[in-house]
This record gives structure tokens, C-alpha cells and sequence, in this order.
């Protein structure tokens, strides 16, 4: 996967009761910025290769000399960012387009390829993602979730609203938001119930925009997925202690952490914390 070296285990961040805690891996290894050689990169023709399923759902693995991160080009043709694209062989002839995700470029696809163990986002999921930026992200959630999924991306910069709304217009499963994730309530027409929020707004409240979220949109039973940036929250404080407290956060506010991730060496001074929202209770066997 570009083979810097997984998150790794290890070093489980003291985030709480019923955390699993993961990640800062040393980062060895070639192809530190994540780029591949070879042909399909941005608008050049696609190469071909061999395309694996990855464990998790929506997501698959281009072999090769360094194994790339891929999802299925639900837009196929157009590259998002840039990004190389290369064509898959089912094996009964039929040819596929994949894009190549960079996790220096995406915290989640950092989070996949530190080694989460749970991936609530797989087809037709319906995603609730703040602090959605260009689209670089969301386009692979796009991905992941397929045409029987849905995205609603909520971005407040306007500059960076215009290319997610470009970009959504050859994705007919995003929905572009250009409204403050503060304010739920300007946005509650457009989103349903949802079965995963994702956050990466990178504010220093941003634990009080994932729960106001969820309160309105995300179903009982349904997944968190949160990018913590420790010096957005607090630079005088080591970043344990930051993503300790946000967990704390989440957790008065009926979302219940469950797995917890650094992402280095893909970014530096980040976690991501994933976890349920209202947790349904296991029916007792009669
Ligand atoms: N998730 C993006 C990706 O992987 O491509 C990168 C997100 S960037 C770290 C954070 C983004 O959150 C910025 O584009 C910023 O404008 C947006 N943001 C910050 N606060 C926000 C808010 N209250 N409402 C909506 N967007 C917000």
C-alpha cells in the first residue's frame, strides 16, 4: 500500500474503557509519499493490473511491486485529485476501473491501511461526512458505498464547496452540503437517517459537531468514525491526553468508542476514534 509500514500495533492510547488502541508504527519502507509509477496517472490511459479484494467490503488491493490501496471508479474515465487509475481484470473478460488512494491524503485511507479492524462504511451504506474539503476522501467513499449507498458531504468553505460540488455531478451518490456542521439543523432537509458519521473538520470542538450530528441523523446501533487533530483541540497538551478527553466527550453524549488508531506515519499527531452510537442492547435468549 505504498508500503511506508502499516500504523502498526502497539502503543494503545490510553483512551478509555473498552478501547482498543492501535497504531504508531515506525513507517519503514519504500514509496514514502504514496505516488506509483507506471502509466494511468490523472488523464492518461489506465494501466492494467491484478486487482484483489481487500478484507474489508468496497475496498480492493492493486498487486504489484508496492500494493496500492484501490477502490472501484464509480465515474469512470475521471480521475478526482489526480489520482492514478488502472483497469482490473475479473477474470471473465470483464474490465474494471479502480482509483488509486493515496493514505498521505486521506485519513481514512490511512485508518485502512494502519490495519482498523472494523469498517462500518461497505455498499450501500448511507454517510454523513463532515469537514468533506475538495472531495478527495469522499470521492473513495463514493466508491466504497456504490450506487445502492449514499453520501452527504457537508462543507462550510466555499472555495473548496465548488470542486466538491464538481465532482459531485458525476457521482449521483453524493450529496454536496455547503453549510457549517455546527448547525444541523440548516441541513436536516437534505439528510435521512444515516448509518455512519464520518468527521474530519480538524476545529477544536469538533467532538460537540460529531455528537450534534449524531443526535439528529445518526440511526441507534449506527458507527462514529472520528479524526482527532491533537493540536486543533489543545497544542500545550500531549496528544494521549487530547484524544483521551475527546473520547471522554463522545462518550457522555451516548457514543461508545470502540477502536482507536494513530495514523503515522501517514500523519503526524492524528488518532481516529470509531465507535456506536446508543449501542443496541443484545436480545437475551429465551
Ligand atoms: N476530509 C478531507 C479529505 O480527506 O479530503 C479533508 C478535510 S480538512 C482536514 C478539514 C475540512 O473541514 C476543511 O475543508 C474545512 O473547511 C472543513 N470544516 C472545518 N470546520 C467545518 C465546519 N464547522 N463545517 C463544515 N466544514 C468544516
Amino acid at each position: 500500500m505504498g508500503k511506508p509500514g502499516k500504523g502498526g500495533k502497539g502503543k494503545g492510547d490510553k483512551g478509555g474503557k473498552g478501547v482498543k488502541g492501535k497504531g504508531k508504527g515506525k513507517g519503514k519502507g519504500k514509496g514514502k509519499d504514496g505516488k506509483g509509477k507506471g502509466k494511468g496517472k490523472g488523464g492518461k490511459g489506465p494501466a492494467k493490473v491484478i486487482i484483489e479484494p481487500h478484507r474489508m467490503e468496497g475496498i480492493f488491493i492493486a498487486k504489484g511491486r508496492d500494493d496500492s490501496l484501490v477502490t472501484k471508479n464509480m465515474a469512470p474515465g475521471v480521475s478526482v485529485y489526480g489520482e492514478k487509475r488502472i483497469t482490473g481484470d475479473s477474470g471473465e473478460g470483464e474490465k474494471t476501473e479502480y482509483r488509486v488512494w493515496n493514505p498521505f491524503r486521506s485519513k481514512l485511507g490511512a485508518l485502512i491501511v494502519g490495519g482498523i479492524d472494523t469498517m462500518p462504511i461497505r455498499p450501500g451504506s448511507k454517510v454523513l461526512y463532515l469537514g468533506a474539503a475538495s472531495g478527495t476522501t469522499v470521492s473513495h467513499v463514493s466508491d466504497m458505498v456504490g450506487p445502492e449507498g449514499m453520501v452527504y458531504a457537508v462543507e462550510f468553505s466555499h472555495r473548496s464547496g465548488r470542486d466538491l460540488t464538481n465532482m459531485a455531478k458525476k457521482r449521483p451518490n453524493v450529496v454536496p452540503i455547503i453549510e457549517d456542521a455546527r448547525q444541523p439543523l440548516k441541513y436536516r432537509m437534505l439528510v435521512g437517517s444515516v448509518d455512519v458519521i464520518f468527521a474530519d473538520v480538524a476545529q477544536p470542538d469538533q467532538a460537540r459537531i460529531v455528537t450534534l450530528n449524531a443526535h439528529m441523523f445518526l440511526k441507534n446501533g449506527g458507527w462514529f468514525i472520528i479524526s482527532i487533530k491533537a493540536n486543533c483541540v489543545d497544542s500545550t497538551a500531549k496528544p494521549e491526553a487530547v484524544y483521551a478527553s475527546e473520547i471522554n466527550k463522545l462518550k457522555l453524549e451516548k457514543c461508545k468508542p470502540k477502536e482507536q488508531l494513530t495514523l503515522e506515519p501517514y500523519h503526524r499527531d492524528h488518532a481516529v476514534v470509531t465507535g456506536i452510537y446508543r449501542p443496541l442492547k443484545k436480545k437475551k435468549e429465551a
